[in-house]
């Protein structure tokens, strides 16, 4: 007898649904048959569609790399080991290091396609522990995510997923339609059905989203924010005071201080250009700000994130910031909810590991090496004491780790998840988990239970007092900074063989690329990296190689000549670790994330 079962794709926080119908005796292995793919049209957020990827995920389960069982490093490698011992000698690590090292040189590490219920065990673990450094490492998210929720005082109105086809403006951040194929339909609908929809595409590059923008904004990369600050700025001088938004003659003050001329020579849009979006963000209503968060697109993604925030307040429009990993918005609600003040982020771990005052990190999900730009991260996490990993495939970061337990794909969890626009999701055990492999929740479990009966009985860590509430004047101080930017921007000089590098969302792939490089769709569809230069650029050709250099690292790739990219620019894949590990890691001390920007690096054509 055939039975359906429901899950969530979880190659993006969209959280398309899918459905398998396949009879309970099935031989566990035998990959799931197309007819027994189910593609839910009455879904209100897919309505049947999904990514070229997410046609191939069932390919993960039977895929021959899998790892299937617990594995611990010798001096000859990895060797298996039954769960028994494993978990053992888990418990025995962290609590000899704990009584060595102190609770606080533990950390803590979770990727955002944990489930809510998973991500809940694992705050209790940090409780039992006693450490406050739990994070959740998504590199992408994290600035977006970390502004959103600070308590701004900024109005967030998250629009419905049915609300963005009535939309009479979209104004998009980002290469939208790269990252969310299913998500660009409701905002084409809304484009081809509503006819005075206006698409307004803010993006350095040519990208799909771009080629459909009816005013493309196509700034200079890493200046986005000094566009959104025009544009707010244009708001007050030419359309009239915006009556929506909060404290305006504060914003208008700090706003006064900064050139508009100046925003113009940087970003290389034209006032005409700039003026044209802030009336039609003013006139066209109903519309909505999508900002899309990314690896290394924009400089100061926390900044973009506070002046989107404040021109939605101001047009009184919709705001969806769209995130890159599935489950970021609820780890992060969680955990935010959990972390005391001197909690690290992900980004703080890995250098407190660098310094050697983290001993111990119980990953769960990440693969740490590939996810981080440069070798540090690589460099810090071989310092560890401990290393614990968990993943569906081996990576870098298993490499190195002490212990490698195996991970589930949601087609085998259950659980729930939270999607971008707030939604909590359901998800069922599509298939059952191969042999005798144990969830991350059981894993969490047996873990906790076996700290207690060492005799571990959770230490009181104080929750946030309050949720960190900006004021005016954080905003004023945030102008600041732009403001500051701008002049930087203008001071930058280039040498006759530099470029910016601008990385780019490949559809084919999400995030790191860390569980897409196992799709065959996704490796057919973008086999190896490519640099895409634009034609005229040192007479480059088609498969020509151009040698990149970014400070001490360097990578050589073929050329792709193509309208993508500006001249002055290389555009190229982000999801290769050749490409991630070409940008530059600059954390930004008080926030504590790092602020990975377009690159300007060296080349050579060889
Ligand atoms: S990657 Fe995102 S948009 Fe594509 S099917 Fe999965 S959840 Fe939907």
């Amino acid at each position: 007898m055939k039975k359906e079962r429901h899950t969530v794709c979880f190659l993006c926080s969209l959280g398309c649904g899918l459905t398998v119908n396949r009879g309970e005796d099935r031989v566990y292995y035998q990959p799931v048959a197309t007819n027994e793919l189910e593609y839910q049209l009455d879904n209100p957020i897919n309505r049947g569609s999904l990514c070229g990827k997410s046609n191939y995920l069932f390919e993960l389960l039977s895929h021959p790399k899998r790892i299937l069982g617990p594995q611990i490093l010798t001096s000859s490698g990895h060797r298996d080991e039954h769960w028994e011992k494993i978990t053992s000698y888990i418990i025995e690590q962290i609590a000899e290091l704990v009584e060595k090292y102190g609770a606080e040189s533990i950390g803590i590490m979770l990727s955002p396609c944990l489930t809510v219920e998973e991500t809940d065990q694992a705050i209790s673990l940090a409780r039992l522990i006693g450490t406050p450094h739990i994070d959740y490492c998504s590199l992408e998210d994290k600035p977006v995510l970390a502004k959103i929720l600070r308590g701004s005082f900024f109005q967030r109105r998250l629009p419905g997923i049915e609300e963005i086809e009535r939309m009479h403006t979209s104004f998009i951040v980002g290469d939208l339609f790269g990252v969310s194929p299913v998500l660009s339909k409701h905002f084409l609908k809304a484009k081809y059905d509503q006819r005075a929809n206006k698409l307004i595409v803010l993006e350095s590059s040519n990208s799909h989203t771009g080629w459909f923008a009816d005013t493309h904004l196509r700034t200079n990369p890493g200046t986005e924010v000094m566009i959104l600050t025009g544009i707010l700025k244009l708001l007050f001088e030419r359309t009239g005071e915006p009556q929506t938004l909060p404290w305006k003659e504060t914003v208008k003050k700090a706003l006064d201080s900064i050139d508009i001329a100046d925003i113009c020579k940087v970003t290389g849009v034209s006032l005409d250009q700039i003026q044209c979006a802030a009336e039609l963000m003013m006139r066209e209503k109903p519309s909505v700000l999508t900002l899309v968060s990314g690896f290394g697109i924009y400089d100061r993604a926390d900044l973009v994130t506070d002046l989107c925030q404040a021109l939605a307040d101001a047009t009184d429009s919709y705001f969806l910031p769209v995130f890159t990993g599935a489950n970021s918005l609820g780890i992060h609600e969680a955990i935010a909810k959990f972390k005391p003040i001197t909690g690290m982020t992900a980004s703080e771990m890995v250098e407190a590991a660098e310094q050697g005052s983290l001993k111990v990190l119980l990953n769960f999900g990440v693969d740490i090496i590939r996810t981080f730009p440069g070798t540090r991260a690589s460099n810090a996490i071989r310092q560890l004491n401990f290393l614990l990993s968990t993943a569906i495939f081996p990576n870098d970061t298993t490499a190195i780790s002490h212990v490698v337990l195996p991970e589930l794909p949601w087609i085998e969890k259950a659980g729930s998840t939270i999607n971008m626009f707030g939604t909590r999701l359901k998800l069922d055990v599509v298939l059952p988990p191969p042999g005798q492999i144990k969830t991350t929740g059981e894993i969490l479990s047996i873990l906790i239970d076996g700290l207690k009966e060492k005799g571990f009985q959770g230490k009181s860590i104080p929750s946030p007092e309050a949720t960190i509430q900006e004021s005016e004047n954080d905003f004023i101080a945030h102008v600041m900074e732009i403001r500051d930017l701008i002049t930087s921007y203008l001071a930058l000089g280039f040498e006759e063989n530099q470029r910016i590098l601008v990385p780019n969302v490949d559809f084919a792939h999400s995030g790191d690329g860390t569980i897409t490089q196992y799709l065959s769709w996704s490796r057919r569809m973008s086999p190896e990296p490519f640099a895409i230069i634009a034609k005229g650029e040192n007479g480059a050709r088609d498969s020509e190689i151009v040698r990149i250099r970014s400070g001490e690292i360097e990578t050589s790739i073929p050329v792709k000549v193509g309208q993508r990219a500006e001249k002055g620019m290389i555009v190229a894949p982000v999801h290769f670790p050749q490409i991630r590990s070409l940008l530059q890691w600059e954390m930004l001390p008080k926030l504590g994330y790092l602020n990975i920007k377009p690159a300007k690096v060296t080349v050579e054509f060889l």
